[in-house]
């Protein structure tokens, strides 16, 4: 990268320049590059407890009537909570949490133990391009997606992990235009498969009446006493 300084500036060049500067991207509107953008109905309230489980490493969903219940494990014998609300609902504090979980899994959480407590809305900006000219966005600059599915971080290391060996041949002087192109269609396609499986996982998350809700669940629990079908349900909603 050089750098030349003129008159109250200073003006950096450089073969390829890489934004990651997050979903409020100050970078991505100087560019141009449009935004699909998308907001959804759909509120989590999130904390973060003791983990009294005795499920260990493993995450549980659980697909209720009033609304899923996710379940992670987390380093510290801690594990992390997540309650889909109500239409209409905001949530509220530690034992409100732990009477939602109570009432829907029948797990009990200790409130005392709660070490975060988070209440969060879904939306999805998806940039129309991740490529303009010689500047690459990457992160939530070019994707935000739902966070449920947990992919969001995912995709930005994977969006920089395809980057780099573009970058290191643009070091040592080649011209990368092709690559770009490259980087660019399967970063897009990346994102684009994982925002739609956010909203299939949102979908099955959300509130049903109890006689939907059984048929709904009955048929998942036929689907996974299938070896085959439960590892492609389980790797389709932990995103893999
Ligand atoms: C509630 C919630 C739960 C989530 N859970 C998960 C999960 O379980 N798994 C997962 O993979 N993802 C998850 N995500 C998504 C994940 O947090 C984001 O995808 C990720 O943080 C995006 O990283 P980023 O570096 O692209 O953007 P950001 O984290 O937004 O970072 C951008 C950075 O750029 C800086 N910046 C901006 N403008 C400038 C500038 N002009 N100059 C210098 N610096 C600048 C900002 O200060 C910021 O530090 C979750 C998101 C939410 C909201």
């Amino acid at each position: 990268m050089d750098a030349t300084v003129g008159a109250g500036e200073v003006r950096y060049t450089a073969a390829v320049a890489v934004a990651a500067d997050g979903v409020r991207s100050t970078i991505r509107p100087q560019l141009g590059v449009p935004v699909r953008a998308k907001d959804y109905p759909d509120r989590y309230l999130m904390g973060d407890f003791a983990d009294t489980t005795g499920y260990g490493p493993d995450a549980a969903l659980f697909l209720e009537s009033e609304g899923i219940v996710e379940s992670f494990p987390l380093p510290g014998n801690l594990r992390r909570w997540v309650v889909r609300l109500a239409a209409s609902g905001s949530g509220g504090d530690a034992r409100w949490l732990g009477h939602r979980i109570r009432e829907r899994t029948g797990i009990d959480v200790d409130p005392a133990s709660n070490s975060m407590l988070s209440s969060f809305g879904v939306r999805s900006r998806l940039a129309g391009r991740m490529v303009a000219g010689r500047t690459v966005l990457i992160g939530d600059a070019a994707h935000e997606i739902s966070p449920i599915g947990g992919q969001g971080m995912n995709l930005g290391w994977l969006d920089a992990a395809a980057l780099a060996p573009v970058v290191l041949a643009s070091l040592h002087g080649s011209h990368v235009g092709t690559a770009l192109r490259t980087f660019e269609r399967g970063r897009m396609a990346a994102a684009a498969r994982a925002a739609r499986q956010s909203e299939i996982n949102m979908a099955l998350g959300r509130p049903l009446p109890a006689g939907p809700w059984s048929v709904r669940n009955g048929a998942l629990a036929a689907a996974a006493s299938v070896p085959a079908v439960n590892g492609f349900v389980a790797r389709r909603f932990t995103m893999q």
